[in-house]
């Protein structure tokens, strides 16, 4: 889409107008923009490598009449495919983040990782009849937390292997925290995060940011070690950075929110513990 709605200065921005912005406001306002007709998150894109023209995004209300059909760029991880994925009744579901590939290559995160998950009221059960349950990889998880309100709305228990252990289990309604509630999460337990990047950063030190979008002053970002970067980007095959911009993200790592502001920081050092949901923008015909 062509214009969108900056929360910073209350108003409409076409493409090109917002494109000639000075970095350091462009960056600060591309957190804060919103569809003009359903208010819902948008995302701004920098005019691409391949000459397609600076332009707006979001995930739309259904309703919206700005609405855009997107469709998932091929990720190198395993393909969804998009039917026959209901929830079906019975047993839990089993993660093996062993099987994400990449899967070798760990950083220490910042803090040391909690030695047991019990916090935060979940339950934690180890799957008795492992044939009743079904397999997802992250890949799959992902997709159906973006697309199904049921399933993410539903008690059915998920567990997460890590080196053979069980790493986080519960509830998928507790397990998952969406960036918006992500200030909420107890700091000393395992979740796993998700939500859309509105944009993103390199520091000096190499990390790299992927950044929510800023709403009610709550925001959320994701802190890519530097140890693993060049292979999050070999792994993701990202040509261009800002390829990132309005992806869907999963992640799990230590998230630590300030009290103050209620920003919080998601530190990701495991290839495992993240996926990413890429989209393009389909022009809607006729
Ligand atoms: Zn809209």
């Amino acid at each position: 889409m062509q214009d969108a709605f900056c929360r910073i200065d209350g108003q409409n921005w076409s493409a090109d107008r917002f494109a000639a912005l000075p970095v350091s406001q462009l960056e600060a306002m591309r957190r804060q923009l919103a569809c003009i007709s359903c208010g819902r998150d948008a995302w701004f894109r920098k005019e691409s490598k391949h000459g397609h023209p600076a332009h707006f995004c979001a995930h739309h209300e259904d309703s919206c009449q700005l609405r855009a059909i997107y469709t998932v760029t091929t990720d190198p991880r395993d393909a969804v495919t998009e039917e026959a994925e209901e929830i079906s009744a019975g047993g839990g579901i089993l993660v093996d983040l062993d099987d994400e590939k990449g899967g070798e290559i760990t950083v220490n995160p910042v803090a040391p990782p909690p030695s047991n998950t019990g916090t935060g009221g979940r339950t934690h059960v180890l799957p008795g009849d492992r044939q009743s349950s079904e397999t997802y990889t992250l890949k799959r998880v992902l997709h159906r937390l973006v697309t199904s309100q049921a399933f993410r709305e539903s008690s059915r228990i998920i567990t997460f292997f890590r080196d053979g252990e069980v790493f986080i289990s519960g509830p998928i309604k507790e397990v998952f925290i969406p960036f918006e509630r992500a200030h909420e999460a107890p700091e000393h337990a395992r979740y796993f995060f998700w939500g859309n990047i509105a944009s993103y950063g390199v520091t000096q030190d190499g990390k790299l940011w992927l950044n929510s979008s800023e709403n009610h002053n709550e925001s959320v970002s994701v802190a890519i070690f530097d140890d693993i970067l060049q292979a999050f980007i070999a792994f993701f095959e990202i040509h261009d950075l800002e390829e990132l911009v309005g992806a869907h993200v999963l992640v799990s790592g230590h998230c630590q929110t300030s009290k103050r502001t209620k920003k919080s920081t998601i530190w990701c050092g495991a290839i495992r513990n993240i996926i990413l949901r890429r989209y393009n923008e389909r022009i809607k015909k006729g």
